[in-house]
């Protein structure tokens, strides 16, 4: 399985990092072996200064499809989740400024905790979820996928021309603001809708 990710899909994030907002998606993919699945310890990696936590409604995709047209985009996923799109960023940085790909810095191993994905019948509306993260029992991040720039459809339509999303793929949906940097000892737990759906440590 592969994560598809959208980058700067909430102006308010765009704008805390000094990015433009965008007005195509901006796509990146994590492989298989980011994951970090059962609340399992993240272990900070040796590479990076300056590892930033970033929470992420996610879909699971449980048919095959290319050049998924937006309505017919719902019938592509049944199931959310809740993750954590972790960056390296003073490596991002770097190859920002170099003009290179993003792999190192959001595609390591581990990069990608994930809680397990729930019936998306369980929630009235995939536009319309509240989600948070708290560490260390402080919330730092709310976000609302209305507030998306582009919706769950519109990113599956957009990424299945690039990539066919195969069964059991999942695309991260973009982090609203409040990002920040992880510490060893930091506890992450993550909710949508007031349901605890993650809770790990950081060593
Ligand atoms: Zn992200």
């Amino acid at each position: 399985m592969k994560i598809v990710c959208i980058g700067r899909n909430y102006a308010e994030h765009a704008k805390e990092l000094n990015n433009p907002v965008p007005t195509e998606p901006l796509f990146f993919i994590k492989p298989d072996s980011a994951v970090l699945p059962n609340n399992d310890d993240f272990y900070l990696p040796d590479f990076s200064n300056d590892v930033h936590y970033e929470a992420e409604i996610y879909v699971k995709i449980h048919k095959k499809g290319k050049n998924i047209q937006e309505k017919f985009a719902p019938s592509y996923y049944n199931e959310i989740g809740i993750g954590i799109d972790i960056t390296a960023r003073d490596i991002q940085q770097k190859c920002k400024e170099q003009g290179l790909p993003w792999e190192k810095a959001k595609g390591f191993d581990g990069s990608a905790p994930m809680s397990k994905a729930v019936p998306l019948s369980d929630f009235a509306d995939v536009n319309a979820i509240n989600f948070e993260l708290r560490i260390n029992g402080v919330v730092v991040q709310k976000g609302f996928t209305g507030d998306m720039i582009f919706n769950v459809n519109q990113i599956i339509a957009e990424a299945s021309k690039y990539f066919m999303l195969k069964i059991g793929d999942v695309v991260f949906t973009g982090t609203p603001a409040g990002v920040g940097k992880l510490n060893a000892g930091d506890r992450l737990e993550a909710f949508i809708e007031g349901r605890k759906m993650m809770d790990f440590c950081v060593k």
